[in-house]
């Protein structure tokens, strides 16, 4: 896709810190990483994000990750790692490429999700319930 800088990228026409490829599917290095090794599997067919992937991409890039996450962990001498995808700008999506992070960890690294969210009284069920019903 035209303007899209990991389209540029699977097309050789940027450089990247490549470290897989397949047919589907490329891996390399974030160039601003929140811990070394910090990995970026893209896939090459382009899509925006999770809502429009097709699942035998997404397959193909979750299968990648599989194979990788671990390798990369053992490499960096990490001891854990985070999987994970931004959808939307709001969520923090910059480059609007599918794409999923790996994200190496180790004790005590000092990189923070927060998890410190509280529902008021009755609140838990009524977003449980609007949930279920856009599932419908
Ligand atoms: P996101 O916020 O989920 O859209 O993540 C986009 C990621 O792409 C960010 O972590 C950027 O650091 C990374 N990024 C952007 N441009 C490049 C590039 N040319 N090479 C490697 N990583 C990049």
């Amino acid at each position: 896709m035209e303007d899209c800088i990991f389209c540029k990228i699977i097309e050789s026409k940027i450089p990247c810190s490549k470290i897989y490829e397949n047919e589907q599917v490329l891996a390399f290095l974030d160039i601003n990483p929140a811990a070394p090794g910090h990995t970026l599997v893209v896939p090459k067919k382009h899509s925006m994000n999770i809502t429009d992937i097709d699942f035998n991409t997404l397959g193909q890039c979750i299968g990648a990750i599989k194979n990788l996450a671990p390798k990369i962990m053992k490499a960096v001498n990490a001891t854990g790692f985070n999987i994970g995808m931004n959808n939307f700008k709001s969520s923090g999506q910059a480059v609007m490429h599918s794409h999923f992070h790996i994200i190496p960890r180790k004790e005590n690294d000092g990189l923070m999700l927060p998890r410190q969210g509280k529902y008021k009284e009755g609140e838990i069920e009524e977003i449980k319930n609007k949930i279920i019903k856009e599932l419908d």
